[in-house]
């Protein structure tokens, strides 16, 4: 397989999918631009190689039709000014041979959101899944969607694929576009070489001990990591909106705290895998509980498992802080993904602020620490300490996928 680093792009056009789905104010202005910086290596080698550049991305969820709030437009200036040349724009994404025919070496273009066509995504839209006209629909949509990657790859000589955070999607620019390169003529960017490095460290060079924190507001959406990583950590930490789905499942009373109340079963079901694994699971014991859902709110520390009626649990309490520490201090390898509690409002922030720094000293310490999903990296990011965690992924749900152990479609179109 091809490295980017063994290519000379001179007199050579690439095409490079990127993830520039980045969060936009309501006047449109950049509010975190970390998906940006993280592809900007892989575009200003090949442009430093005297190529030029295709970039192509999607942004936010248009669902397949044009939508003036989520396009590209908006970022061609930060784009240029973080690349250093004054980036082209190709206002249709389907309609840019000319364009990008045009290019002369050492200059980019940007093509309009790929998901303003619904051949990106691959899925048909306006049919209902039980509709029985769905499965021709959908075997046409495929069809068009190999029409519409093998537009996007006559633009180039070059596929780069640069995107992690969509690698566990086989959306046309991340994986069909790949059959129309020849293998030598198809690689990964460098942010994805980095991303695959950091997975392989916390699945296949785990140093122990090993300690996985898992938060958010819900436990089914992380039920495939958290039972992937019982076989491989020794401490647990459930922390943030899913753990009072564990404490009403053991008789607790959570007030009006977050819960999967269908979810209660499972809670137990990964309690009792915890223990028959030998793992440390570490659920908080404290919370701090607010009597509205609001920066301002009244709180009180209450234990877990007995939260006042009409109280909710929004962040761990000191008690839980310190094990929550206790169990990181130690660790030699470290994944973090999920908030501890209400991390946007400034007062529930104690809870992912003692992870935050636990996760600092143990990398001081020698540890491999990775932290994803876009809440988490807001958090490092918030508290300023992106610089004091070994690796910040900028996959969400391509990471869990990865450590879940499943072959992302993105990377397996390249590497085969
Ligand atoms: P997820 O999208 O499942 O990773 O969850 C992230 C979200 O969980 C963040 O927006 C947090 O504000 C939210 N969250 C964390 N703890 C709580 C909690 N105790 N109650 C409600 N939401 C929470």
């Amino acid at each position: 397989m091809m490295t980017i680093d063994n290519y000379n792009f001179a007199g050579k056009k690439a095409i490079v999918r990127v993830d520039f789905n980045v969060p936009l104010d309501e006047n449109g202005k950049i509010t975190d631009d970390t998906r940006i910086r993280g592809a900007l290596p892989t575009l200003k080698k090949i442009l430093a190689d005297g190529g030029a550049l295709i970039i192509m991305s999607h942004m936010g969820k248009p669902k397949g039709k044009v939508n003036p709030k989520f396009s590209l437009k908006q970022i061609v200036d930060a784009v240029s000014e973080k690349l250093g040349v004054a980036v082209k724009f190709a206002p249709d994404c389907a309609k840019a041979a000319d364009a990008a025919a045009a290019l002369k070496p050492g200059e980019a273009l940007l093509l309009e959101n790929l998901r303003f066509y619904p051949e990106e995504e691959g899925k048909p839209v306006g049919i209902d899944k039980e509709d029985p006209g769905y499965k021709d629909a959908a075997a046409a949509m495929k069809a068009s969607q190999k029409e519409f990657a093998k537009t996007l790859a006559s633009y180039a000589d070059y596929y780069v694929n640069d995107a992690f955070g969509t690698a566990h999607r086989r959306h046309a620019s991340t994986a069909v576009i790949a059959d129309y390169f020849d293998a030598d003529y198809k690689m990964l960017g460098y942010l994805m070489e980095k991303e695959v490095k950091a997975v392989d460290n916390v699945l296949s060079n785990i140093k122990h001990p090993f300690t996985a924190i898992m938060g958010g507001s819900k436990v089914s959406t992380k039920i495939g990591i958290i039972e992937n990583l019982m076989d491989k950590v020794d401490n647990l930490i459930l922390c943030g909106g899913m753990t009072y789905t564990f404490a009403k499942a053991q008789g607790g009373k959570i007030g009006k705290s977050i819960c999967e109340d269908d979810k209660q079963q499972l809670a137990l079901d990964i309690i009792a895998k915890a223990k028959a694994k030998g793992v440390n699971l570490v659920l908080g014991t404290d919370c701090v509980a607010a009597d509205a859902f609001a920066n301002d709110a009244h709180t009180q520390v209450v234990p877990a498992n007995n939260i006042p009626d009409g109280w909710e649990g929004l962040d761990a309490g000191p008690e839980t802080q310190k094990a929550f520490a206790d169990a990181i201090k130690g660790a030699k390898t470290i994944l973090w993904n999920g908030p501890a509690g209400v991390f946007e409002f400034d007062n529930f922030t104690a809870g992912s602020r003692a992870i935050a720094e636990a996760i600092a000293e143990a990398t001081k310490n020698g540890a491999f620490s990775l932290i994803g999903g876009g809440d988490s990296v807001a958090c490092i990011n918030k508290f300023g300490m992106a610089d004091q965690v070994s690796y910040i992924s900028t996959g969400g749900g391509a990471l869990l996928e990865a450590i879940e152990g499943k072959v992302l479609p993105g990377i397996a179109a390249i590497k085969g």
